[in-house]
């Protein structure tokens, strides 16, 4: 073996050893670019340092973005603004999308019906929040108080409230849809109440706040003090108009056949 190729195998297992799979990657290519173009040493190994910074940076977003248990990926550029009858405004979100927010541990409520885009945009803007390495946890209001609930009674509860308390922004979504005991509301309100002023929570509800009582049972000074909590430090964004899926199936069918268009439209509002 020549002693170009014995450096070589040296260096992948040097790079493996010390976890630099960065640089397993790339130091050949660079190398070989580096002779063609003269570069000095410095810069070489500049840029193999580069390339291992990048490969860290992407591979610690990859495990964000996979703890935070997304249902599926919404993205910002995937998000029709034009579609949303100007509830939402594409300079708003865009902001939020920059995460100060999480940093000053202020929430964001959507409230609105259903296929408003609501979960599209909770996801969007945790996407950016673990694209900023921050830790997110994405999961249905029901989802988690069921969680709360089994981890009370398997005698787990402060470790599942211990992480539940530590992730920098936790999306609750859909909070609304099924209503809690008494026993889950109290450990949903303990959580939001823990993380009051300390950490973010986006929440999506298809419920005004009137309607919020219904969800915790009817314990009206629960349920106040927990919106207070929630909204003291909120961007409240009301979203509102048709569902997006039947506004498209509307469009799709009036380009098809006019007198289809009327007869099908109240059967699939009913189901939405
Ligand atoms: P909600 O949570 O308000 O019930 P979703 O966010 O789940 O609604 O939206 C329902 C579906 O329609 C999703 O697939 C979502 O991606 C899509 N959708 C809703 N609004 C928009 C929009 N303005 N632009 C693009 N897709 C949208
Ligand atoms: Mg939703």
């Amino acid at each position: 073996m020549s002693r170009a190729v014995v450096a070589k195998e040296l260096v992948i297992a040097q790079a493996r050893s010390l976890k630099m799979p960065g640089v397993v990657r790339v130091f050949e290519s660079l190398a070989r670019q580096a002779r063609e173009d003269h570069w000095g040493y410095e810069e070489f190994l500049h840029e193999v340092l580069s390339a291992e910074q990048t490969s860290r940076r992407d591979s610690a977003v990859k495990h964000r973005l996979r703890e935070a248990r997304f249902p599926e990926m919404k993205t910002m550029d995937t998000f029709d603004f034009a579609a949303t009858d100007g509830a939402i405004s594409a300079a708003q979100i865009a902001e939020l999308a920059r995460g100060e927010w999480i940093g000053r541990a202020d929430n964001i409520i959507f409230a609105g019906p259903i296929g408003t885009g609501k979960t599209h945009l909770a996801i969007a803007l945790g996407v950016e929040a673990a694209r900023q390495r921050r830790r997110v946890l994405f999961t249905r209001a029901a989802d988690v108080v069921r969680s709360l609930l089994e981890a009370r009674d398997a005698r787990e509860l402060g470790r599942l409230q211990r992480r539940l308390y530590q992730v920098d922004l936790l999306v609750l979504d859909e909070l609304g849809f099924v209503p809690f005991d008494r026993a889950g509301g109290e450990l949903l309100f303990n959580l939001l109440t823990e993380r009051y002023e300390r950490r973010s929570v986006i929440v999506t509800t298809n419920l005004a706040f009137s309607e919020w009582v219904k969800v915790f049972g009817g314990d009206e000074k629960l349920t106040t003090a927990l919106l207070d909590r929630l909204a003291h430090h909120a961007t409240v964004i009301p979203t509102k108009g048709k569902s997006y899926r039947m506004r498209k199936k509307t469009l799709n069918e009036s380009n098809d056949e006019d007198q289809v268009t009327s007869a099908a439209l109240p059967k699939t509002g009913r189901k939405a």
